[in-house]
């Protein structure tokens, strides 16, 4: 897939290495420190004389978590892709919303995080894999996801990964068009079979507009190549 130097999307929000947000919102206090107040008690120790050690020490913890994140250089790679990718989803569907739908297209935020994150949706998590929140009209993705790709679906290259933020982005799309609020319009009205079929349904609409931004994508930036 052709896609190094070219035109990143501006759209991409930067969260990893976070928590850090959510850090100073909840104190400071992770999982980490509720293990070792726990620890503390069992072992007969002053859980309080930790906890307010730990509070006057909240400044530190501060700092400790705004260390830059570093990435290796694969992941790195991934963020460029992805980015470039989100920039030719935006290209195709603002032509595509102009020319046939005869409206703008406002694009979706991309979020990278690491590990976990908070989502309009709910937590976000390295194990949900990436997913599109309609709440926030936000694609939530760790980019680790990518090994998972390969290693448990066995799937690589560039332009599997290219095809999630293509699917995620689908979804997007299918918000904007008002398909997302019938699909939710239909929750608890139909059976939990019939529930599940038009989750299917979305999905497989999602596959479908994926394939529609790979054809205009490919007609326009020449992005697919012959594997060598
Ligand atoms: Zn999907």
């Amino acid at each position: 897939m052709r896609w190094k130097g070219r035109q990143r999307s501006q759209n991409v929000e930067d969260r990893r290495g976070g928590g850090r947000r959510m850090q100073k919102v909840g104190g400071g206090i992770g999982i980490g420190t509720i293990l070792l107040i726990i620890g503390t008690i069992i072992f007969g120790g002053d859980p309080s004389a930790l906890l307010s050690g730990l509070l006057t020490q909240g400044g530190q913890i501060g700092q400790a978590s705004e260390q830059p994140y570093v990435p290796s250089a694969q992941e790195q790679e991934l963020a460029e892709l992805v980015s470039v990718v989100l920039n030719d989803t935006e290209v195709v569907w603002k032509d595509i919303f102009r020319q046939q739908l005869n409206r703008e297209y406002r694009p979706a935020t991309l979020v990278l995080y690491s590990g976990s994150d908070r989502s309009a949706c709910g937590f976000a998590k390295a194990a949900t894999g990436p997913f599109y929140c309609p709440a926030d009209q936000k694609i939530y993705i760790d980019l680790s996801f990518y090994d998972e790709l390969r290693r448990k679906f066995r799937v690589g290259g560039d332009f599997a990964m290219a095809y999630v933020v293509a699917h995620e982005v689908s979804h997007h799309v299918q918000n904007l068009l008002g398909i997302t609020r019938q699909m939710d319009a239909q929750r608890g009205r139909v059976s939990k079979e019939q529930y599940n079929d038009l989750s299917v349904r979305l999905e497989l609409q999602a596959d479908f507009l994926s394939g529609v931004w790979a054809n205009h994508a490919h007609k326009r930036f020449n992005i697919l190549e012959k594997e060598i």
